[in-house]
């Protein structure tokens, strides 16, 4: 199948059906979208709303914002007006603030069925005050909150329990015929997050958020969501994802971005292509890629850039690519969609592939 920009991507789509998550679609065919949470205090209306515009710019398509207390509850209603994309209510134990989210025009709210039996009497109300509003769930699913009962059945969040969880939440709503929600079973062990998802997509068609919870530092977490998301997304299982970092959020938001774009499941922006170097290396070329990157930052056409080492496999790949380098010898070659361009010395390649990359970009409509 091809994949948003005409590529190959890796695995058909899974069925799911489609639900809204205010101007966002999730599941079916709607492009699979990235979330983040912020990480201000909610009641802290305009930092929060600041740091929304930051990840809106970053690519993300739907932020999520906690609601622990009335003064949270009480901040939603300006987040939700002014946030220029859909805000969910993050609800852990109160059914009030949901309805409170509800009404204050949050486009979503992700409820935790660890906590749901509290409010067992009020799942009709929730899910016919959301239907009335147009207003989607999540059902939230998270190992270090899994319902007792279930934990002492399985021994603990297994991808059994997480799944089992899920389905009985799932159930209490369908029995309200309410069916505008998606789920997640969030565990912080990628092997029995993938077995979750895997087994849930066999359970109903429910659109899934993938999620490694608590996954750690930017280096660790990374690789646990990338590793993951990539064995679920390759199997077509996956409608909307959140990585979630010990870092600041813009950060989750460009890794969720990249691992889509890696996949082929959403178009590919700026990409550069550097070698790893190696003992043959004429030039420093961690620098160059670094420098090449930064310059270029921003950039939202879908250029290909290549920045090669040395000319055993240089020139190959700079030819493939929109624009590229092959150094050697204290110079470099410049390609540009194939043909050399022209050859400057090794102080002027930076300053040469960012002029180049401007002027293609130019010319492909750069806003
Ligand atoms: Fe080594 Fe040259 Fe390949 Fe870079 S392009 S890894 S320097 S052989």
């Amino acid at each position: 199948p091809a994949g948003p920009d005409g590529g190959a991507v890796i695995a058909p789509r899974r069925p799911t059906r489609k639900i809204k998550v205010g101007s966002v679609y999730v599941g079916g065919d709607a492009p699979i979208s990235v979330q983040s949470m912020t990480t201000t205090p909610t009641t802290d209306v305009n930092a929060t709303l600041q740091q929304i515009a930051e990840l809106t710019a970053a690519g993300c398509d739907i932020v999520r914002v906690a609601c622990p207390s009335q003064d949270d509850a009480d901040a939603l209603p300006t987040i939700a007006a002014k946030s220029q994309i859909p805000v969910i209510a993050d609800i852990h134990f109160q059914p009030k603030y949901v309805f409170a989210a509800i009404d204050a025009g949050c486009a979503g709210v992700r409820v935790n069925p660890g906590n749901i039996r509290k409010f067992d009497d009020q799942v009709k109300q929730i899910a016919r005050a959301a239907k009335d509003a147009g207003v989607s769930l999540r059902i939230g699913v998270n190992a270090g909150s899994l319902d007792k009962r279930l934990y002492a059945k399985y021994g603990g969040p297994t991808p059994e329990a997480l799944v089992e969880s899920a389905v009985w939440e799932a159930s209490l709503f369908e029995e309200h015929d309410f069916h505008d929600f998606k789920i997640s079973v969030k565990h912080n062990d990628p092997v029995v997050m993938v077995k979750a998802y895997e087994m849930l997509s066999e359970r109903g068609d429910w659109p899934l958020h993938l999620g490694v919870t608590e996954a750690g530092p930017a280096f660790q977490g990374t690789i646990k969501s990338s590793v993951a998301f990539g064995a679920l997304l390759s199997r077509g299982i996956g409608d909307t994802i959140r990585v979630s970092l010990s870092a600041p959020p813009v950060e989750e938001v460009k890794v969720g971005n990249q691992i889509l774009q890696s996949l082929g499941l959403k178009p590919r922006k700026l990409e550069i292509v550097s070698c790893p170097s190696c003992g043959r290396a004429q030039v420093d070329v961690y620098t160059l890629a670094e420098q090449v990157t930064k310059g270029l930052e921003g950039m939202t056409v879908p250029l290909r850039v290549a920045v090669m080492g040395c000319v055993v496999n240089g020139p190959g790949e700079a030819r493939e690519a929109d624009l590229g380098v092959a150094s050697g010898n204290g110079k470099g070659q410049i390609f540009v969609k194939g043909e050399v361009i022209k050859t400057v010395p090794e102080s002027d390649i930076v300053e040469t592939l960012i002029e180049e990359a401007m002027r293609i970009a130019d010319e492909m409509g750069e806003p």
